[in-house]
Order: structure tokens, then C-alpha cells, then sequence
């Protein structure tokens, strides 16, 4: 089946359809259609550009603090491009405060978390893409909640811009600062819901008016392997990190920890992130979780190692283990520390970079696969 035919089929992940869709904000808008949107509501289309800037460059939405804008047009212009698309819910810290997570409540009451997380010399937020996800691994807490719907590009990059505020504002320990790095690796599998990602990616790296002017470089796109999208993103000329969610080198184990192998086998979504890297040039992330007994074999090792090795030993990738984290109800625990080194040895042995993640967030469920924005 040619890439095309697979894109027009009716996807097992698309959303269910029919929902209303949030409010829209300047941030699902390019700069001229911020001004298009203010004429059709009979305002003055250059406030956009000022509108803009507050958001972008000065993390600013609140009307007072816009004293460059005539006081009687301040709320009306406000309310027309910058609706308020989520509430913080409740925020919980761990690492002494350098590790925050956020969970938001959507305007349709749909819950997501975030989490920004700050290291001596970067600062990342971990974003949502989706309310829930529709990709069921059964060793992630996101997966089993199943999906209920995509977010908009804006409640996307309101994650964003929220951490950048904590940063600005010195809530963070550590002074004011920045956030340098923003990973789609919170709830949902981004590249079921390309569109609005793409759109908040651009409006990442868009400088100011038009967006935050971040370093594409500094974005990193994760997701479980839906091999028409990589390919898309392989073509869109935006050089995010792409992260794969491989977690087995073999179709009989990937098949039931990431179901959707059934469809897109190892070789086919291992080729497309091999392309992603050749036509990039940026180096590609296979993210594996280490389950104990069940994907850390010093035999699957060594497969894993050809399975990559083999596609080119230009530096196209490097493995990244990640300790796997407690969940709910989950049979798995994380492997064996000296499994881990064997297992690391193993892919050094073959040319594989490979490193161990340092997980942050765990005794506050904000670590990888922990995310469920269960309200409490
Ligand atoms: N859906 C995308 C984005 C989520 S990223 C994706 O799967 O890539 C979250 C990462 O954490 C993924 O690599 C996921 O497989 C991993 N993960 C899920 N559950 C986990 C757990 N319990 N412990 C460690 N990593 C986990």
C-alpha cells in the first residue's frame, strides 16, 4: 500500500467528530489572519501586531498590562484574540520546585497536564497534544484512558507560554530564565493530531510578533510510529528532533506494547525515522522503556543494535533507555540496574550511543507514561 492510499483511509485514531472546537486565539492564527479576524468583528486590524506582542514577546494576556492599547477597546480586543483556553487546575512540585506539573482544564472540561522541568542549564515543558490518547500501550497511564479529543494549536502552545511565564517571572528556583526546550511527550500521540502540531511547532519557532521565536532545535517531536505522518514531517523542512517510541526490536513484542506495530511494522516505521534523519540531518531518538523481563534481553539488545546499525552507522540515531515508571494497575516493573548496563553495553558495543534518561517528576505522577490528569 502506497503512503497516499494509507493517509486516506479512515485512521483508527482520528478523533470522534462533531465537538465543538475552543474558542480561537491568536495563537491558531498567522499574524494577517489575527488582523482579518479583528476586522470581521469591526476592530482595528494593526492592534493584532500589538496584541502579538504582548503575548509572544512579553508572555503578557492580561488587559491591564496593555497600556499601549486604548483602555475602552482593551477587553473587547482581549476577548477577541486572546480567549482564556485553560485553567490551572492544580500545580505539584518535585526536585525542590524545578519540577512543576500543571493540570489544566480545557473550556469543554476535558483535562491535560504539563510539566516544565528545569536543569542547570535548560529549561524544557513537556506538552500535551491530546485530551487522553487513542494509542493504548498497556504500559502507559495516558493509553488507558483512551482518547477524548485533539487540542487546538493554541491550547497547545499555552503550555508553552505558561512555563516561559513561571520562567520569566522567577517562580522557578534557580532566577528568571527561559525555556529553551519543549517535548511532545505529555499526554497524546502528536502525530494523530498533525495539523494543530504543526501549527504550534511553527508558532514555537515564528519570532515575535508571529510566534516565540524558539530554536527548532530545541523541539522535540515524539511519537508511537504512524509512518505517513513521519513522512509528512519528513517533507514539512521544520528541523525538530523526531523521538520514536520503538520499546521493541521485534514485531511479536512491539505488536503488544505499542499496538499500533499491527499496522506499521518495525521495519516500516524503523525506515521512515532512518529517512527522517537522512533527509534532516538531525539525529533521530529511539526511546525505549526498560520493562523487566520483558523487552531487556541482551538478545533483544543485540537485535535492536541491527535493527539500527544496519540503516547506516553515519550517526543517523541514538538509543535513550528510559527506567520504566509505575502506573496504575500495570504488571511491568523497571528492569534490573545490571540488565540496564548489559543492555547498554550491548548497543555500545554495536556503535549505538545510547543513554539512560534522568527521569524527573515521579513521586508526583509527571514522569514518562505517568500523565492522566485524574482530578482530585
Ligand atoms: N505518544 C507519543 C508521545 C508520548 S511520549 C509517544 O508515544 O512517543 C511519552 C514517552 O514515555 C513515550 O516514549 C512512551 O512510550 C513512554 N512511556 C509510556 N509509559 C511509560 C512508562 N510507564 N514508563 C516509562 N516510559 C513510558
Amino acid at each position: 500500500m502506497s503512503d497516499s492510499e494509507r493517509t486516506t483511509l479512515p485512521l483508527v485514531f482520528d478523533e470522534p467528530r462533531g465537538r465543538k472546537k475552543p474558542p480561537p486565539h491568536l495563537a491558531d492564527l498567522a499574524l494577517d489572519e489575527r488582523v482579518e479576524r479583528l476586522k470581521e468583528l469591526g476592530l482595528p486590524g494593526f492592534r493584532a501586531k500589538q496584541l502579538s506582542n504582548h503575548y509572544f514577546a512579553r508572555l503578557v494576556d492580561d488587559p491591564a498590562e496593555m497600556t499601549d492599547l486604548p483602555a475602552a477597546q482593551r477587553d473587547e480586543l482581549v476577548a477577541a484574540l486572546l480567549p482564556d483556553l485553560m485553567t490551572p487546575l492544580r500545580t505539584m512540585e518535585a526536585d525542590r520546585g524545578t519540577t512543576r506539573k500543571t493540570l489544566w482544564k480545557l473550556f469543554d472540561g476535558a483535562l491535560v497536564e504539563s510539566v516544565l522541568m528545569r536543569y542547570p542549564d535548560r529549561a524544557t515543558v513537556c506538552v500535551s497534544s491530546q485530551a487522553g490518547c487513542g494509542m493504548a500501550c498497556p504500559f502507559c497511564a495516558t493509553g488507558q484512558g483512551g482518547l477524548q479529543r485533539n487540542m487546538s494549536t493554541a491550547e497547545i502552545v499555552e503550555q508553552v507560554v505558561a512555563g516561559a511565564r513561571s520562567m520569566a517571572r522567577g517562580e522557578v528556583p534557580g532566577g528568571p530564565g527561559r525555556v529553551s526546550n519543549v517535548v511532545f511527550m505529555g499526554m497524546g500521540e502528536p502525530l494523530a493530531n498533525y495539523k494543530a502540531v504543526i501549527g504550534a511547532v511553527r508558532r514555537l519557532v515564528d519570532p515575535a510578533p508571529e510566534g516565540l521565536g524558539m530554536s527548532a532545535r530545541g523541539i522535540t517531536v515524539s511519537t508511537v510510529g504512524l509512518v505517513p505522518r513521519i513522512n509528512q514531517l519528513t517533507e514539512e523542512g521544520i528541523p525538530v528532533t523526531l523521538a520514536l517510541s520503538l520499546h521493541a526490536p521485534d514485531d511479536e513484542l512491539r505488536n503488544e506494547l505499542v499496538p499500533i506495530n499491527t499496522r506499521f511494522s518495525v521495519a516500516e516505521t524503523v525506515d521512515a525515522a532512518w529517512n527522517y534523519a537522512r533527509v534532516t540531518k538531525r539525529r533521530v531518538s529511539i526511546e525505549y522503556a526498560m520493562m523487566r523481563g520483558i523487552n531487556d534481553q541482551a538478545w533483544r539488545a543485540d537485535l535492536l543494535g541491527d535493527v539500527l546499525q544496519e540503516r547506516g552507522d553515519w550517526g543517523w540515531v541514538h538509543v535513550n533507555l528510559i527506567p520504566l515508571n509505575p502506573t496504575p494497575g500495570s504488571k511491568w516493573t523497571a528492569s534490573d540496574p545490571a540488565d540496564e548496563r548489559e543492555f547498554v553495553r550491548r548497543l555500545e558495543a554495536k556503535g549505538i550511543p545510547t543513554t539512560v534518561r534522568d527521569t524527573r517528576g515521579r513521586e508526583i505522577d509527571g514522569a514518562c507514561g505517568q500523565l492522566a490528569a485524574t482530578e482530585v
